[in-house]
C-alpha cells in the first residue's frame, strides 16, 4: 500500500517536471557544449554525471526523456572534454565565479530558522538541530525538516545586491545571472572573460576573503578606526564612497547611519574640506555602529562554493527537488518579493490534496501562514504543497481537478 502511493506521487511530479521541461526556457551558457551536465534523477538518490550536449534541444531531449531532474546543473568549469569520465582528463579551460547566498547563514536570521527532527512513523518530533539518526520513541529512522522565513529570503537578497554591487563596482565584471535558488537563498554566476576565467584557486580564495571580510580584514579595519578614536587629531582618513574597495563599501554603510547633510555629502562627494568637529562626529558614528557595519560590508557567501573551479551550478529555470519550486531567473535586482507564480509551474492549476506527517509550529510559505498537524488532509496550489511533500513533512495523496 505504502510503495503504491510513492510510486503514484513520483508519477505526478515526473509528468509535472517533465512538462515543465518541455515548455520552460533554461537558462544556459553560450559555450553549453564545453560544460559537464550533472542530475539527480526525481526517481531516483543518485547523480548522473559527466553528460556534455552540443545543444540545448539535446539537453531538453535527455531531460524530458531518458531521467527527468529532481535537480540540474552544469559545471561553472569548462572543458575540452566536459564528457570525460575522468575529471583529470575533461582538461579545464577556466571558470566561472559562481557565488551561493544562503538566508540560513544569514547572523540576523540564525533564531529564525526553523529546524525540526521528527518520526513519520510515530510522529515523534524534536526542535532544533540535532544528530540524532534513529527515532528515540520507536526506533525508525528519522527525517529532518528545515524551512526558513521569507523575511530572511529579503535580507538576503540585501546582501545579493551588495555582492552584485562589488563584482560591478570593484571587479569590473558586467556579465552576470543572478536567481532564486528555488530554496533558501540566491546563486550569482558571473561569467569571466578571458583570462580572468584562468584564475586559480588561491585567488578565488582572495576573493572570498575581500567579498565575505575575513576576521583579518574585520581587524585591521577596527584597528585603524576604533583603536584611533582618541588620539587626538591623528585620525586615519574616514572612508568615502569615492575611495574605492572596502573603505567605498564602509563609507556606503555609513552613509545609511548619518543624518546631518554636510557630512552626507563629506561621504557621498568627497569633500576635501570639512571641518575637524564634524569629522570627529563622523568617526563617532562610525566607532560607535563598527560591528553592524562590519556585519553589513560581509556578504555571507559559502566560501566552499566561490573557491571550488568544478562547482555544479544549478541550471537558472530549473525545478528545485529540495521544494518543487522554479529556481527562477532574476531580472529585477531592486527588490525581491517571494510571489507564488515565479515559483510554481506555469498553467498548473489543480489543487494537490496532501496528508500531512509531521506536527509543525507556525510557518510562512511564500505568501500564506500555515499552521499545521500531523494528520491534516489539505488541498493547496501546487507551490505550496509541492513544498510539503519535497520537504518530506507531507505526502501527496491525489491531484483534485
Ligand atoms: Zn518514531
Amino acid at each position: 500500500m505504502e510503495s503504491t502511493k510513492v510510486k503514484n506521487e513520483v508519477h505526478i511530479f515526473k509528468n509535472l517536471f517533465k512538462k515543465h521541461y518541455k515548455e520552460t526556457q533554461l537558462i544556459l551558457p553560450q559555450d553549453l557544449a564545453l560544460r559537464e551536465v550533472a542530475l539527480q534523477p526525481i526517481d531516483g538518490n543518485y547523480y548522473v554525471r559527466h553528460l556534455a550536449f552540443e545543444t540545448e534541444k539535446q539537453l531538453i531531449e535527455y531531460i524530458t526523456h531518458v531521467h527527468i531532474p529532481k535537480h540540474l546543473y552544469y559545471s561553472s568549469a569548462k572543458y575540452k572534454d566536459p564528457g570525460n569520465q575522468i575529471m583529470n582528463e575533461k582538461m579545464w579551460l577556466g571558470s566561472d565565479l559562481v557565488f551561493d547566498i544562503d538566508a540560513n547563514e544569514i547572523l540576523q536570521c540564525k533564531d529564525k530558522v526553523i529546524e525540526i527532527t521528527f518520526c513519520k512513523k510515530c510522529g515523534y518530533t524534536a526542535t532544533g538541530e540535532s544528530s540524532e539518526r534513529l527515532c528515540p520513541l520507536c526506533g525508525s529512522e528519522v527525517a529532518k525538516f528545515e524551512h526558513v522565513e521569507p523575511q530572511c529570503l529579503k535580507l538576503a537578497f540585501e546582501y545579493l545586491k551588495n555582492l552584485v554591487d562589488i563584482i560591478e563596482s570593484d571587479f569590473g565584471f558586467s556579465t552576470y545571472k543572478a536567481s532564486f535558488s528555488g530554496n533558501r537563498g540566491f546563486h550569482l554566476i558571473v561569467e569571466l572573460p578571458n583570462p580572468h576565467d584562468t584564475i586559480d584557486v588561491e585567488s578565488r580564495r582572495e576573493l572570498v576573503s575581500y567579498i565575505a571580510l575575513s576576521d583579518a580584514y574585520k581587524k585591521i579595519i577596527k584597528n585603524v578606526y576604533v583603536a584611533n578614536k582618541n588620539r587626538k587629531g591623528s585620525a586615519y582618513p574616514l572612508p568615502r564612497i569615492c575611495d574605492g574597495g572596502i573603505r567605498r563599501r564602509i563609507a556606503k554603510a555609513l552613509l545609511k547611519r548619518v543624518a546631518d547633510a554636510k557630512l552626507k555629502e563629506f561621504l557621498l562627494n568627497c569633500l576635501d574640506k570639512i571641518e575637524s568637529g564634524k569629522l570627529k562626529e563622523l568617526l563617532d558614528i562610525l566607532v560607535n555602529n563598527i560591528d553592524d557595519i562590519l556585519n553589513e560590508v560581509a556578504v555571507p557567501i559559502d566560501s566552499k562554493v566561490t573557491i571550488d573551479v568544478t562547482h555544479l551550478v544549478r541550471i537558472p529555470n530549473s525545478l528545485n527537488g529540495k521544494t518543487g519550486w522554479k529556481a527562477f531567473l532574476i531580472k529585477d535586482l531592486t527588490n525581491f518579493e517571494l510571489q507564488y507564480h515565479e515559483v510554481s509551474l506555469e498553467g498548473v492549476t489543480e489543487l494537490f490534496k496532501i496528508k500531512i506527517l509531521v506536527d509543525l509550529p507556525t510557518i510562512t510559505v511564500i505568501d500564506r501562514v500555515f499552521k499545521i498537524r500531523r494528520g491534516d488532509i489539505i488541498e493547496l496550489e501546487y507551490a505550496y504543497a509541492s513544498y510539503f511533500v519535497f520537504k518530506g513533512v507531507a505526502e501527496l495523496l491525489t491531484i483534485v481537478r
